[in-house]
């Protein structure tokens, strides 16, 4: 009898054990389960990226998961899940995209103090959907042996018959040319922009191929003279460890059209939140945090764009460039005018 009493209670004890395990398991998963997290869709793949993230992580305990593709297939992506997509911010490039995300109802408005003072009114939706993070102008670069500075002066000159034959630039399906063009078409009228697609077509050396940066080889490569760049990749290509992109880089001299008019076409990488966000707060704070001085200045330092933050100095690379004016349309109007920008090109023939 004593036996079995023992038996009885070992067995019990032994399940008394069991259940406790069960128990702290099931605590572990809860805690798992509401372990904080920000799930962010990006195409922006640099250490600097990964550098703030972590920042982000050791600030607010919030682990930062981070979604890597294409910037379209990021789209499709989110468009593909639907309700189910576990993005909470969608990082991209380009007011064009971010519209196209917005009009695909990929994004919500969200209400932030910190995004609405911080950032300036033209760099983000009007329905604060998405924000700009930080800022890229759309410059010409130029051949310095066979261009005097003093030759430019607009995007609308570059029409002039005496750059026939000198101008390189990419493909019009790439969306720094679409939203471009959509500038074109704000400030000048649809009539001047189809004339200035026809003229950029009869003033090309060949037919558009290549990146923004191929545009600026082929030019020292004797190709053409004139090119149309995004200003952080002649940054990245000035402080890049291969010795041949800082000698292109060094080779051609960059000027910053419409200074004495509405100033040089910029545009902006940013940030929404997206539509069915799992953790709407968490994304904010995310967002808020990537434009904190802290982060402004890691942007810049590492992929040579210009702060949105107006109290964050430029990285030196860029600063030395000087200051110029800049083209203050709202971006927004790129988004809106980017089908018409598309149909231009096409009936101009800008392959
Ligand atoms: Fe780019």
């Amino acid at each position: 009898m004593k036996k079995l009493l023992l038996t009885i209670t070992a067995i019990s004890l032994l399940v008394a054990c069991k259940n406790e395990g069960e128990k702290k398991e099931n605590s572990t998963v809860q805690e798992a389960s509401k372990e904080q997290v920000v799930n962010v869709y990006t195409h922006r793949h640099y250490e600097s990226d990964q550098d703030i993230f972590e920042r982000f992580e050791k600030k607010t305990g919030i682990k930062v998961k981070v979604i890597n593709a294409s910037a379209d297939e990021l789209i499709q992506k989110m468009k593909m899940e639907g309700a189910q997509s576990p993005a909470d911010v969608l990082i991209t490039v380009d007011a064009g995209r971010l519209t196209r995300a917005k009009d695909l109802e990929l994004l919500q408005s969200i209400d932030s103090e910190i995004l609405k003072t911080s950032i300036p009114e033209h760099l983000r939706d009007v329905d604060d959907q998405w924000f700009g993070l930080t800022k890229r102008a759309r410059i010409i670069a130029y051949a310095k042996d066979r261009v005097s500075p003093e030759d430019l002066s607009t995007y609308e000159d570059l029409i002039n018959k005496k750059w026939k034959g000198k101008i390189l630039v990419r493909s019009s399906s790439n969306i720094y040319n679409q939203s471009l063009m959509a500038s074109i078409i704000a400030n000048d009228g649809d009539e001047f922009a189809k004339e200035w697609a026809e003229g950029i077509v009869a003033n090309m050396g060949r037919s558009p191929k290549g990146s923004d940066r191929d545009q600026v080889k082929a030019i020292v490569a004797g190709e053409g003279d004139l090119t149309i760049v995004n200003s952080y990749y002649i940054g990245r290509m000035l402080n890049s460890p291969d010795p041949e992109e800082v000698k292109a880089a060094n080779q051609v001299g960059l000027y910053f059209p419409n200074q004495n008019d509405r100033g040089t076409h910029i545009n902006v990488s940013g940030a929404g939140v997206a539509k069915h966000a799992p953790n709407k707060e968490n994304a904010i704070l995310f967002i808020e945090f990537l434009i904190s001085e802290e982060a402004q200045q890691i942007f810049t330092n590492s992929n040579y764009e210009y702060p949105v933050l107006a109290n964050v100095p430029p990285v030196e690379t860029i600063k030395n460039w000087g200051n110029f004016k800049e083209d203050d349309l709202a971006l927004v109007k790129l988004g809106e005018n980017n089908k018409k920008a598309v149909l231009i090109f096409d009936e101009a023939g800008w392959k």
